[in-house]
């Protein structure tokens, strides 16, 4: 029997825990309390001595079951859910760092997420930002107090690629969490967990979701990680197997506590985004690559950042770990064209911020999403003042090189 793929996996887990009336969703549960005929067994739900819910801010059916769909996908072993992906990172980082640690970051990260980490560093986490391209420099900022080390797996907006393998053997061998955001990938590109990634994380809002009709992030343990030896495991949540402990804390801790909790509606509109998952970014990544291609042969463009072609520096290892080279690209202009004419001379591609839509969404970058990080910042992540950024989408690719040789005059 062929072991089932993506999409069946995928498509039918929500019939597996025998859903009322044979539905084939996941059914919307907007309850917020749950009432138990012996009250024995709600306090036996909070001792955790048996399955069931208790509240809303910890678990609600809906999101149960989209967890459990991006654990399938991630091939992990369990999943947290959160109303956003900032939310998951966060809470993820606040649950498992301490005052007086160390974590290690990419230099080359999506702006919030840079920016969420120099607030760690105002609670006395020691961040260092190093260029996460090579492991050695990862390597050269290892301490002793070293907790965690974090990457995105394709950089957003330059596309660098995280030197992704050789810094999980090194975590692997200095027994260091190692967090990879994987949001610009999604499992359906690549698993973190095959690089020995400990935690990874995804904003469902970009491709997982697909839509940009619902925002929400989870974090999902790979299993790859020895929790009986992270040393900030609270003796609370230190029962049962090592293999919970990390997951358990985060849901404690992350979800309980600091209640970034994603709602029903979300996670419904969330499930059914990821069905067509594989479908979408199959044909968005086909259309980035012939719209990198173009842009990378045209006069009016000085450079194209995509890791599909050859020219870009960590291309091979996109073409080794990746099974496309995903649906960002940016390019830098030459001084004859001003980005925002640019933009503004496309009417298929819409001028936008989000990313991973069906639809193709262009934003200047130094001016919008990296403004706030200021010029010092944009020149060392490798951001000049004449990016823009796409977000390419499954429009007809006729449609869109129509637009880019319009707008490239
Ligand atoms: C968008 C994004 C996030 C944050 O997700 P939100 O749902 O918008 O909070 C985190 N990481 C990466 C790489 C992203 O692109």
């Amino acid at each position: 029997m062929p072991k089932k793929g993506f999409f069946t996996t995928n498509l039918h887990s929500d019939r597996q825990d025998s859903p009322e009336h044979g539905v084939l969703h996941k059914a919307i549960h907007p309850s917020v309390a749950y009432g138990y005929e012996d009250a024995r067994h709600l306090a036996e739900v909070f001792q955790g001595k048996r399955e069931g819910y208790n509240y809303g801010r910890q678990l609600n059916p809906t999101v149960t079951a989209l967890q459990n769909r991006i654990t399938k996908m991630e091939r992990g072993t369990a999943s947290v859910a959160f109303a956003t992906g900032m939310a998951a990172i966060t809470s993820t980082m606040l649950s498992l760092l301490k005052s007086g640690d160390h974590l290690i970051a990419s230099v080359f990260l999506f702006g919030n997420t840079n920016s969420f980490f120099t607030t760690l560093e105002r609670f006395g986490i020691d961040v260092s930002f190093v260029d996460a391209t090579d492991v050695s420099n990862v390597a050269a900022a290892v301490k002793e107090n070293t907790r965690a080390v974090f990457v995105e797996t394709i950089a957003n907006p330059a596309t660098q690629i995280a030197d992704l393998e050789a810094i999980g053997g090194l975590c692997g061998k200095l027994s260091i969490l190692y967090v990879v955001d994987n949001t610009m990938t999604s499992p359906f590109l690549f698993l973190p967990r095959s690089v020995n990634a400990s935690l990874s994380i995804n904003a469902l809002t970009k491709y997982i979701g697909g839509h940009g009709n619902a925002l929400g992030g989870t974090v999902t343990d790979t299993g790859c990680f020895d929790w009986g030896l992270y040393p900030n495991i609270l003796d609370t949540y230190k029962v049962d197997d090592h293999s919970q402990w990390g997951i358990t804390q985060i849901r404690k801790k992350g979800l309980r506590d600091m209640g970034g909790a994603l709602g029903p509606d979300a996670a419904h509109h969330l499930a059914v985004g990821s069905e067509t998952l594989p479908l979408r970014l199959t044909r968005a990544c086909d259309n980035a690559l012939a719209l990198a291609k173009f842009c990378e042969a045209h006069p009016r463009i000085n450079r194209t950042f995509y890791p599909g072609l050859k020219s870009h520096l960590q291309h091979q290892r996109a073409g080794r770990l990746f099974k496309k080279y995903g649906a960002i690209f940016s390019v830098e202009l030459t001084d004859k064209l001003d980005c925002f004419d640019f933009l503004n001379r496309m009417d298929t591609v819409v001028s936008s911020s989000n990313l991973g839509d069906n639809r193709t969404l262009g934003i200047p970058v130094a001016h919008t999403i990296f403004h706030e990080i200021g010029a010092e910042r944009r020149a060392a992540m490798g951001i000049p003042d004449s990016m823009v950024r796409f977000s390419v989408g499954i429009e007809e690719l006729e449609n869109l090189l129509e637009n880019f040789e319009k707008a490239l005059v």
